[in-house]
């Protein structure tokens, strides 16, 4: 089931936008929830960001179903190794900024196959991931012997103060109410902890080839920005304004932030003409991913 919520800018809380379209591309699973249909993709006029408008919420066994699907469309969901060489190159930046990481508790939410559990643990910290899907979560600890916990990570499921280094890769741009989950990330780190936040460039030069792109050849009325409805679903489009924004908002103290090119990530379709684009996207500064690491200042603890 799909519910839909007339709510304001996910990040900002701004009710001041502007359409962009219908979404372009619509998978079969989604087609038979006309709902949808009422579904706008908007760019918030304060903070630029995007994202869909009305608000949809899935049920759980909607999620699944999503979940079950692309699963079985994907023959490399526990391949290993996925765009390693940016993950190590993210966590030297942290050590960098946590100083000496013997001692220091690193959880990441989100943690997929455990490439930044893995890059954490080599560079030092002693690390947790957490997941909704046990299959993942199974597979990191029988290879890793990483701890582990399958589910979402919610205000209750660990105590204040409980880690220095919390990160969430390529996760922000799913959720509804991104804000609730920055603030549980909030509280569970320590005073002086790291936050570090990896998103899609939504306003990157390949995004912008893609929705030219998709107008050209499919519908010019629709926007081909964000998928919503199509994998990898992402129903928020951060970019270096918006991402900021809701960095600041949650409290947190932007200590480094990049937009990187998107060219180590590992994609065994990439074809000459997208890896042009980024090396293009990364030279006219609108390339794929922003990388941010944020602090939790000390005096923070009413943030
Ligand atoms: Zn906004």
């Amino acid at each position: 089931m799909i519910t839909l919520r007339e709510e304001n800018c996910p990040i900002c809380e701004s009710s001041n936008r502007r359409l962009l379209g219908k979404p372009g591309k619509i998978s079969e699973a989604f087609k038979k929830h006309s709902e949808i249909g009422e579904v706008n993709v908007v760019r918030c006029l304060d903070c630029s960001g995007k994202y869909i408008h009305p608000m949809a919420y899935f049920s759980e066994a909607f999620t699944k179903e999503l979940y079950n699907l692309d699963y079985w469309n994907s023959n490399g969901a526990l391949q290993d190794f996925k765009n390693m060489g940016e993950k190590i190159t993210i966590m030297a930046s942290v050590k960098k900024l946590s100083g000496n990481p013997r001692g220091k508790t690193l959880l990441d939410v989100g943690c997929g196959t455990g490439e930044f559990l893995k890059a954490g643990a080599d560079a030092g910290f002693d690390v947790t991931g957490i997941d909704v899907d046990s299959t993942t979560t199974d597979h990191i600890t029988r290879k890793y012997g990483f701890r582990t916990m399958t589910g979402l990570l919610g205000p209750k499921t660990f105590p204040e103060n409980s880690f220095d280094v919390v990160v969430l890769s390529h996760v922000i741009e799913h959720l509804q109410r991104p804000g609730e989950l920055l603030g549980v990330i909030h509280g569970i780190l320590n005073p002086n902890g790291l936050f570090v936040m990896c998103t899609p460039n939504s306003d990157s030069l390949e995004e912008d080839v893609h929705h030219v792109y998709g107008r050209v050849r499919h519908d010019r009325s629709k926007c081909y920005y964000l998928s919503p409805f199509l994998n990898p679903y992402h129903i928020i489009g951060f970019n270096r304004k918006s991402a900021r924004t809701i960095l600041e908002r949650s409290g947190f103290a932007v200590e480094y932030f990049k937009v990187r090119s998107g060219l180590e990530w590992e994609d065994q379709r990439l074809k000459f003409i997208i890896r042009a684009i980024k090396v293009m996207g990364a030279l006219v500064n609108k390339g794929m991913s922003i990388v941010t690491i944020s602090r939790k200042p000390v005096a923070a603890s009413a943030g």
